[in-house]
This record gives structure tokens, C-alpha cells and sequence, in this order.
């Protein structure tokens, strides 16, 4: 059934996040920007009375956001305080009744926005509450007192008014910590609905961590590397670009850092690529000489940018000659620049080539994850 009652929804995201360093209602979550939640979330709504949907975003800033929706989106300027903002967008609206509801809510649920649509009436304004679950405290300089909590509720958005006595109520009152305050104190009669758990506000950065974690599905894969080279006397010896004291060097067409290469080689596997050989040609002459570090930062760039990120790699060198033990924590330095790292030293036992001191050879396994799809919230 169309509900007789309409609706402007408006979005509040013209806030600064000085709390968070940066504006977090442009954040995306799991591709999606903070207030494209609960826009959309509201744009479902049109059989029960929700005709508009309007932005509010940052004053002297411009937005033009895709929108694939029969309920239009308007996008207007917020001012220098909240209250400022929210009466821009309440000018703006259209609908008998609007709500007004945080872009830093991402999480609020069409069936509160029905329990709020149910309840609003006329000389009303509706809002979410909880029980407050912890126990509180007053402090007054050094001194600590309890309060009770019993009748405590925290208030949440969405809040639903009628659209031009909240226009009175924010004019009159505009420093309120939220519409509802700025309604009771117009003498206005407020009423409430069940709040929910998730329909927490995004303040600070654990917020959007826990937010992460709601919506955000990880996909992990290991990689496996191998490389081998001979040892050989008048070259440099490099290990994870680190430059070792040695009679001997591997011999290579770049820098022959056995090392980096294994590891190159696992990263690249683990994200579905062609080894090392393929991306930098042993044939090509710009990789003569090559500095491998500079090669494992184009490999870094094209892993991450198909959204993998390098949680660890483990790695295991086998020589013979010289002793390696005491560059490791020089080595696990280097490559941690770009991920943690671990690597441990084999001599062969003098058994295979590399045990009689012919070449070395290093293997090592990537770890990766990529984060692939949202969750349903
Ligand atoms: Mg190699």
C-alpha cells in the first residue's frame, strides 16, 4: 500500500571529520562511500512515502555522484556548523516531512526507516533510541561519581519531523547537539522507535575498522618462487638488495639478487601473474645491471594494482659459502620496506651444487590477500 505521508530523506554529510582527519563520509566501504548506504538503503522506500533524497555535502565543495535510482537525488551545500547544513537541506526538501539522518551511519536498516515512517505524525518528531548498555560516570575535574542509568537511552538517526516546524525548531536552536533537541526545546513532543546495534555512528577510526570488518570479504593466496644462480668470482654479491662482504658474486644478466628474485617470483604467483622472466626479459638491455629492488618495486606496483596487498613473505636461501647469518636482520630490514619478511639460511651439507658452493639457490612463498565483494548488512 503507497503511504499517504511523504518523505524527503536527508543525508548530513557535510561534516569535516575533524575527529578522524579526513572526510569521512567520502570513505568507501567495500566500494560504496559512506552516505551511498543508506541513500540507496532509503531509495527502496518509495511505496512507503520516501520521494527525495538530498545530500548535503561540505560548503564551496561540488558532487555530481552517479545515481541509478526512480527517486531522484539532489545534491545541495552544507554551511559552517551542522545546524547550518541541515537547514540547507531542509529548504531543499519538498516532502510534508523529512529525515534527517548521518552519512556516518551506513548501517541503518529500510525497516527502521518503516518503524520511523509508521510513527511520524503531525506536531511529532520521531527518534531511533537504545538503552545505554554501559554503566556511566560523571567526571568533574579529579572527581569520579556514578550516574544512574536506569531511563538512559542513546538517540540515533534517522530523526522524522514534520519539515517546516523543524525549520523553526533548528532557526531557533541551532547550537542542539541533533534536530531532536532542537525540537524539545521548541516545546515540541518527540516519540521514539527501537534503535539498532548497527546503526552505530563511523566517529573514529575504529569505527570504520569494526565497519570493515562488517562488509568487507578477504580472499587469501600463497605464491611460491624459486631462483638459482651461479657463483662466480669478480662480481657483487646482493641478497634482498642487501650488499654482502664475499670472494664470490652470482652471475646474472641484472643484479642477480637471487633473493629478491624468489621473492618477486612468489608475489607475482600468488596474484595469477607470469614470473619475473616474462615481465622483465632477460633479452630486454634496460634490465642489464638492473638494481632487483627496483624491479621488486614494479612488481609491488602491479600486484597492488589488481587490489592485492603482500601480507608476508617467507623465504629460504641455500649457500654453502660465505656465512650469511649475520646480514639477516640487514636483509629482513630491506625487504620489509615493502612487507614483513622472513628468511632463513641453508648450507646443503656440501651435497647438491649449491652445497658445493657452485651457485645458491632461494625459495620463497607469498602470502597475499585481496579484498573481493561487500557483505549484506
Ligand atoms: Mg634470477
Amino acid at each position: 500500500m503507497t503511504s499517504s505521508k511523504n518523505f524527503s530523506f536527508i543525508i548530513a554529510a557535510a561534516g569535516k571529520g575533524s575527529r578522524m582527519g579526513a572526510q569521512k563520509q567520502f570513505m568507501k566501504l567495500s566500494g560504496r562511500e559512506l552516505w551511498r548506504w543508506s541513500a540507496e538503503n532509503a531509495a527502496t522506500l518509495s511505496n512507503s512515502g520516501i520521494r527525495e533524497i538530498i545530500l548535503v555535502i561540505p560548503e564551496n565543495e561540488s558532487l555530481v555522484p552517479e545515481w541509478h535510482s526512480d527517486i531522484p537525488l539532489k545534491v545541495v551545500n552544507g554551511g559552517s556548523e551542522r545546524a547550518l547544513s541541515v537547514l540547507n537541506g531542509l529548504n531543499a526538501a519538498m516532502c510534508d516531512y523529512v529525515m534527517v539522518h548521518d552519512a556516518a551511519r551506513p548501517f541503518a536498516t529500510p525497516e527502521l526507516f518503516k518503524r520511523l515512517i509508521d510513527v511520524a505524525s503531525e506536531d511529532v518528531g520521531v527518534v531511533p533510541v537504545l538503552p545505554v548498555s554501559d554503566a556511566l560516570k560523571r567526571i568533574e575535574g579529579d572527581e569520579v561519581s556514578c550516574v544512574e542509568r536506569d531511563g538512559l537511552y542513546i538517540t540515533q538517526t534517522p530523526q522524522v519531523f514534520p519539515r517546516k516546524k523543524l525549520i523553526e525548531a533548528v532557526r531557533n536552536f541551532p547550537s542542539a547537539k541533533d534536530e531532536a533537541e532542537a525540537w524539545f526545546k521548541l516545546h515540541l513532543k518527540l516519540k521514539r522507535v527501537e534503535g539498532e546495534r548497527l546503526n552505530f555512528k563511523a566517529t573514529v577510526k575504529e569505527d570504520i575498522m569494526i565497519a570493515r570488518a562488517l562488509t568487507e570479504t578477504k580472499i587469501t593466496r600463497t605464491g611460491l618462487g624459486w631462483d638459482i644462480h651461479r657463483l662466480v668470482p669478480e662480481r657483487k654479491l646482493i641478497l634482498g638488495g642487501v650488499e654482502i662482504e664475499s670472494p664470490l658474486g652470482l652471475l646474472g644478466h641484472s643484479d642477480a639478487d637471487v633473493l629478491t628474485h624468489a621473492v618477486m617470483d612468489s608475489i607475482l604467483g600468488g596474484a595469477g601473474l607470469p614470473d619475473i622472466g616474462n615481465i622483465f626479459p632477460a633479452s630486454d638491455e634496460r634490465f642489464r645491471g638492473a638494481d632487483s629492488i627496483e624491479l621488486l618495486k614494479e612488481v609491488m606496483r602491479l600486484v597492488e594494482a589488481e587490489g592485492w596487498e603482500v601480507e608476508f613473505v617467507d623465504a629460504v636461501l641455500t649457500a654453502q659459502i660465505p656465512r650469511l647469518n649475520k646480514y639477516r636482520d640487514e636483509i629482513i630490514k630491506s625487504m620489509a620496506e615493502f612487507f614483513p619478511f622472513n628468511i632463513k639460511f641453508k648450507s646443503a651439507e656440501e651435497l647438491d651444487d649449491s652445497g658445493k658452493g657452485l651457485c645458491m639457490t632461494c625459495r620463497a612463498i607469498a602470502t597475499l590477500g585481496k579484498v573481493i565483494e561487500s557483505a549484506c548488512v
